[in-house]
This record gives structure tokens, sequence and C-alpha cells, in this order.
């Protein structure tokens, strides 16, 4: 990651809010504006790009393409984001970020299993059994996670910026997980900018992920459900997510201290399975044409990226990626916790 070379590049000139007010507890419409600006320039000031010969000929000096790109912050309470690389744009939802923030401010787990992550890289198994075997925790969480999803569903009728949170204290975990999020999107620029033989090698590589992670399923229901759902066309579609998770991440992680980086990693995972359950409810497996299901592209992800760095995801789970790994499994147990009192169930 590195910071623009051109001295005359100001990226508040790039950044525009559309659809909407940010606060309705003032007659001014512009009131948050400034704020939300600077909170989006601290997010998106910084570039990252490759190789030059991994880019088609006509997209070189990359920088110049880069310099190119429209930052457009959304204001309608939707948590999405997208990139548009026709039109060099990338849009993320302001409520996206409250999301992240509520999300990461429900994990009191988290400063524990940070204090794991420290300890020599290790997680002992104790430990492992602790998170794993504490209902109480889980159960604690499954109510917190309750009221969140409560709280997003009333901001569709009322939605305050400064009702939701307060841009200024924004924790540094947060930031990372947004920031794992915009060059989520950023990555899908730069993929389509890349000439067809580094496309091929990258979604060869993460389709062969896929299909990995997928046979690697215990011989449940949602295997079966998977495997006959996927065909060449949705494989590619989804490889496409897991490839720029997969840059994303490794761009990022030279950039962030190893034992900060890995809980940002998985609250951004636990943000796009809330955003599932919260849009569909706790129906079970969503399978979409366009993304894979946020529990199976979190694993998918995390395979590949203990391959990328060379260790076996046995060995990553009990070291680097120790907290990533307790973290979500923490929020799935929340999950399957909300799931069986939605559903009746013990
Ligand atoms: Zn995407």
């Amino acid at each position: 990651m590195k910071k623009r070379e051109n001295k005359n590049y100001n990226i508040l000139d790039h950044i525009r809010i559309e659809g909407g007010r940010i606060t309705t507890n003032s007659e001014d419409p512009n009131v948050g504006y400034d704020i939300v600006t600077e909170l989006f320039a601290r997010l998106f000031d910084f570039s990252f790009s490759y190789s030059d010969n991994q880019y088609r000929k006509e997209f070189l000096p990359i920088s110049e393409h880069l310099e190119k790109i429209d930052y457009i912050v959304g204001v309608k309470p939707i948590a999405n984001a997208y990139c548009n690389s026709y039109k060099n744009e990338v849009k993320i939802e302001l409520f996206t970020i409250s999301t992240f923030c509520q999300l990461s401010s429900i994990m009191d787990i988290v400063e524990k299993m940070q204090y794991y992550g420290q300890n020599n890289n290790e997680i002992p198994i104790t430990t492992l059994k602790d998170i794993w075997d504490d209902k109480q925790v889980h159960i604690k969480g499954a109510e917190e996670l309750k009221s969140l999803f409560n709280r997003w569903a009333d901001v569709s009728n009322r939605w305050d910026l400064f009702d939701l949170f307060s841009p200024e204290i924004i924790q540094d975990t947060t930031i990372t997980a947004l920031r794992i999020l915009f060059c989520h999107e950023m990555s899908h620029w730069h993929f389509s900018k890349f000439t067809d033989q580094t496309q091929e090698l990258m979604l060869g590589i993460t389709k062969n992920g896929i299909i990995n992670t997928i046979s690697s399923l215990k011989e449940d229901g949602n295997k079966k459900q998977i495997e006959n759902f996927l065909n060449d066309d949705i494989l590619k579609n989804w490889a496409e997510e897991v490839t720029a998770d997969l840059m994303a991440l490794i761009s990022l992680k030279n950039t962030v201290d190893p034992n900060d980086f890995f809980i940002p990693t998985a609250l951004y995972f636990s943000l796009l399975g809330a955003l599932e359950v919260f849009e569909h409810g706790y129906t079970g497996l969503i399978l979409s044409t366009t993304h894979p299901p946020a529990y199976l592209r979190d694993i998918i992800v995390f395979n590949l990226f203990a391959e990328s760095l060379g260790i076996p995801s046995v060995e990553f789970t009990c070291t680097l990626g120790g907290p990533w790994f307790l973290f979500d499994y923490f929020f799935r147990c929340c999950l399957h916790q909300l799931r069986k009192e939605a559903l009746g169930i013990e």
C-alpha cells in the first residue's frame, strides 16, 4: 500500500456524497457532510497497485487511471458497496459504516481474543475449548445481535447518522474492516484492468479454492444444495468475489500489525453474514448467483489466505488466523442461537 505520488492529487476533490440527507435533526441538509467527507477521505486516501506487466497496456501507467476514480458516499439507509469499473466509480453507503461500527461494538469478546492471539501467536487448545463451550457468551452475543438487527430495521424508517454512531470515535478495528471492504471494491477495479492471462491465472486459483472448500464440507444438506446450485457461470462469479477478497487481504496485510489484522478480517466477513440474515431472515442457506453464501465465502477465503502464506489451514487456525477463526465461530454461534429462537427449536 502506498501513498499517492502525485502531489497535486487531493482525494477530497474526488469524493461525492449522493442520495439524501445525513441528519434530519437540522434545517441545514449539509450538516455532517464535512465530517463524512473527512471520514471517507481517511478510508480512501491510499492506493495500491500491481506490477505493470499484470495490466493491459491501455491502462498504463495505472496511477493515472487510479486518479480518475470517483469515490461516492451513498446516504440511503441501505448497506451496500460496489465498483463500476467502466465508469471509474467506487461507491460505499454510509449506512455500511454505521453497521460495521455497531457490529464491532457488540464484540466484547474481541479483546479476549486479541489477547489470545498475542500469546506467542499460539492459541492453547484449552482456550479454543473455552470459547467453543461457553454457551452464556453465545447467548449474550445473540441478544446483542438481535437488538442490532432491530435497530437496523428501525433505521429504514428514520435514518439519522448522528443517532446511530459518532463518526469521530470509530475504532481502529472498524477502520481496518472498512478498508478491507473498500479494498475489495478497488480489487474489482484492478482486476478489470488486468490482462486476460492474469485474470485467468487468478480465477483458476480461486475456482480451485472454492471447489476444494465445498468438497471438504460435511456431508450435510448444505453441501448437496451448493453442489446442485453451482454451474460454470456461477462458479466464475463466485471466483471473482473470492479473488477480490483475497486481493484486498493480501494488499492490506503488510500495512497492519498482524495482531490487529485478523479480527477486522473476521468482522468484515461477519458483517456480510449479518447482512445476509438481516435481509433474508433466519431461513438457513442463502444461495445467490453473484456471491457465495457469506459463511462459505469466509471459509474459502480463510483457506486460500492460509495457502497464500504457505501455511496449512489447520496450522493457520492455531496461529495467526486464530482470532479470525474464533471470532467467526463466536459469530456463527450467535446466529445459530438466534435461528433456534426464531424457529422455536431447542
Ligand atoms: Zn464484490
